[in-house]
């Protein structure tokens, strides 16, 4: 044990163009960041675990309607709000995910929930929701999600075949998946990713974030690791868990596993984003393909950063 703690955590990749972002909106990004790793970090200062702290940066992020998670989520086809959720514990590889989920406030602790209380490690659906009554969950009105700037997104959109990724260069100012990975105390490093995924999305449409190994994966041997991009190729790529090979089998350090991979493999397939991750040593790195990235950081070593564009 100790006394190094460290945490990353991220909003989305792919943010609005620079001269498209307000210096007022911008001002609540970065708000809305810092009190999320202001959440995190309290867990990791009082010896929380990283665990812990993973799932409280994610939930205030949710809880924040700026982004594409719980609170904020983007519109399905149908009109409704379909939300992704996985987190793992790098410690003993336990892991849990859920997907297409309504009404639940907070995804990322119903995730968890099913790590801690199911015997299983993936839900999706209508027997997720029936877990989550067993839970004792009670459930949001669907007015609880709605946010006037999605309802247009998928306004724009909706009697089209085209589904949106809630990123790149747009000129609506909404955009995000969440996620966050943290170091604590004791050694041990965690990750945790929620979304409402992809505007108009239909057919049970299923992105990487809640995939284990594709948008989130967590090992203390090697990495902790969030994703946020094109999904489709996130799962292609099998991103996160690349990340985590890359350091296991070829002995590449986080950095070069992480640019590796963002930089050049998953473009080599088409895919934009970009990850944020940690290790068991305290090292960090959060690389991205896009404009920019919503993230930021803070280490026991009292260097934090919080940032957008590059
Ligand atoms: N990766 C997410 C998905 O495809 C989207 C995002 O990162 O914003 O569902």
């Amino acid at each position: 044990m100790n006394n190094t703690y460290s945490l990353v955590i991220h909003g989305g990749a792919g943010t609005l163009v620079k001269g498209l972002m307000t210096t007022a909106l911008e001002t609540k990004y970065k708000k809305a960041l810092q009190a999320a790793l202001d959440a995190g970090t309290k867990v990791l200062e009082n010896r929380g675990t990283a665990l812990d702290a993973v799932e409280a940066a994610v939930v205030m992020l949710e809880d924040s309607p700026l982004f594409n998670a719980g609170k904020g989520a983007v519109f399905t086809h149908t009109g409704t709000h379909e939300m992704d959720a996985a987190i793992m514990d790098g410690k003993n590889l336990e892991a849990g995910g859920v997907s297409l989920i309504t009404g639940i406030k907070n995804p990322i602790s119903f995730s968890r929930d099913i790590m801690e209380n199911s015997d299983h490690v993936f839900l999706a659906g209508e027997g997720a929701m029936q877990f989550a009554e067993k839970q004792g969950y009670v459930l949001e009105d669907p007015s609880y999600f709605y946010d006037e700037v999605r309802y247009q997104q998928w306004q724009n959109i909706k009697d089209s075949d085209t589904f949106e990724l809630d990123h790149s260069v747009k000129k609506d100012g909404k955009f995000g998946t969440v996620g966050a990975v943290a170091l604590d105390v004791h050694g041990n490093i965690a990750a945790a990713t929620s979304t409402g995924g992809m505007t108009n999305k239909k057919w049970g449409r299923v992105g990487d974030s809640p995939m284990i190994g594709a948008g989130t994966y967590a090992n203390n041997k090697t990495c902790a690791v969030s994703c946020t991009g094109s999904g489709e190729f996130f799962i292609r790529g099998v991103v996160a868990y690349d990340v985590s090979c890359l350091m296991e089998y070829k002995g590449l350090s986080l950095e070069e596993a992480a640019k590796e991979v963002i930089q050049n493999r998953i473009r080599k397939i088409g895919g934009d984003g970009g990850l944020i991750a940690v290790d068991a040593k305290g090292n960090m790195t959060m690389p991205f393909n896009t404009e920019g990235m919503y993230r930021a950081f803070k280490k026991s070593t009292g260097e934090t950063e919080v940032a957008i564009y590059k």
